[in-house]
């Protein structure tokens, strides 16, 4: 881990970001600058130039955003420093103990390299804790200050890190990020592709996990509606017994999950094209918010006629959750306005929302019944994007 002290030379260099910092008056109090400096060198390391989305979970009060946008993008023609480099194998031997075993002689963490040594030591402790990105562990530390011992982190489980084309099919494996996922779903389906955009911020989505995101059971996790909607497969491990199942089957009632002791999410599988995708985040800030709602549409029509339709909400019920009834109301109808109008009255029996610091159940039903007739115009060329949409 590079903290703002390591961003300068060894002789005190300025760091290109740090210099246009300076040049384009990117700091005023001071408070927020190490954290911009940090995303902005983490960007120009990689080569991204979509500043927006890399700074989203930085915030200023102060300067204002424009400065700060100046400076990232006067640094972006400037070469990465030797420095920035050359340190990192030094870096990685200090946040990567070798091998397996009680990580760095910690009594109780376990640092698994790989699945099967995953696998063995969680039926022996099926009390752990298991860490994958800590995005949602890490509170319960912070914020509820629990003892989580014993625990095992994921982060060395390279088996369970890759994505591949089978047949078709998208097969992720749970630790791979929501980084990693979003690139490998922003051309195929672009639709979750935008939606993992406004998943968190690049901070949190080079951590997360996809496997965290769907174990940890959220009624409000992004990842989940997507990938019902998208007929997702989940596939579990317990020891040496893998099975798999459709992730909604998995989300059983408000925090419960269907798995068993000692058995660890291993990957989800998908289709890797849907072209009639379509993902809707509704959040009371659109960058770096957790959804009030999240609708998540994917219907096939031929000939005019509704053939299939899955429908998804989070946020709607204490568990990700299907449109059954608006879902039935789609199949063997013309698609029309007519038709999703039907199918928004019907939403109305699929769920009771609860009321709550984001959202009332009255704005969640009536904004989920929108949704879907967002959906048909969406389908029809219209824009409905608050990007694209102008008063
Ligand atoms: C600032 C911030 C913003 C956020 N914004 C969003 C957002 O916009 N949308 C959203 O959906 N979420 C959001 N989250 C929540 C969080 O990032 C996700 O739920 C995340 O995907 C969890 O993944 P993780 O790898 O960090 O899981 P962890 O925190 O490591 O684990 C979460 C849970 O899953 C279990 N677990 C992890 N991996 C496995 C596995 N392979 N098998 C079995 N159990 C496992 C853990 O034991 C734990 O119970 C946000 C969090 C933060 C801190």
């Amino acid at each position: 881990m590079r903290t703002v002290e390591g961003i300068a030379g060894p002789g005190g260099e300025m760091h290109p970001v740090q210099a246009a910092m300076v040049a384009h008056h990117g700091s005023q109090c001071g408070f927020c600058t190490p954290g911009f400096v940090v995303s902005m060198a983490v960007a120009h390391l990689n080569g991204a130039r979509d500043h927006d989305d890399q700074l989203a979970g930085n915030l200023c009060r102060c300067t204002g955003y424009s400065p700060i946008i100046r400076a990232a993008e006067a640094a972006e023609a400037e070469p990465v420093p030797d420095w920035m480099k050359t340190d990192s194998a030094f870096l990685s031997a200090q946040i990567s103990p070798e091998g397996s075993g009680e990580a760095g002689g910690l009594p109780g963490v376990f640092n698994p390299r790989d699945s099967d040594e995953l696998a063995e030591w969680y039926l022996a402790h099926p009390d752990a804790t298991l860490i994958a990105g800590a995005t949602d562990v890490g509170l319960w530390v912070t914020k509820q200050l629990r003892d989580l011992h014993p625990v095992a982190f994921l982060n060395g489980v390279t088996d369970l890190q890759g994505i591949e084309v089978r047949g078709g099919s998208l097969h992720v494996g749970a630790c791979v990020t929501i980084a990693a996922l979003r690139a490998a779903v922003a051309t195929r389906l672009p639709s979750f592709g935008e939606l993992l955009r406004r998943y968190a911020s690049e901070q949190v989505r080079n951590a997360a996990t996809i496997g965290g995101n769907i174990a940890n059971g959220s009624p409000i996790g992004d990842g989940p509606p997507a990938l019902i909607a998208l007929g997702a497969t989940l596939h579990l491990r317990r020891g040496d017994e893998m099975r798999s199942l459709p992730l909604e089957e998995f989300f059983l009632e408000y925090r419960k999950q269907d798995r068993r002791p000692g058995e660890f999410v291993a990957g989800v599988s998908f289709p890797e094209h849907a072209p009639t995708l379509r993902c809707y985040k509704i959040s009371k800030r659109f960058d770096q918010d957790i959804s009030a709602v999240c609708g998540c549409f994917n219907v096939s029509v031929e000939g005019g006629m509704v053939t299939s339709a899955r429908i998804a909400f989070g946020g709607m019920a204490g568990v990700p959750k299907r449109a059954a009834l608006a879902e039935a109301a789609l199949v063997g109808q013309p698609w029309s306005l007519a038709t999703a109008e039907a199918a928004a009255k019907a939403m109305a029996g699929d769920f009771v929302p609860l009321s709550d610091m984001r959202a009332s159940a009255a704005y969640r039903l009536t904004v989920a019944q929108n949704l879907m007739l967002r959906y048909f115009h969406d389908l029809a060329g219209v824009p409905v994007s608050v990007l694209e949409v102008r008063a």
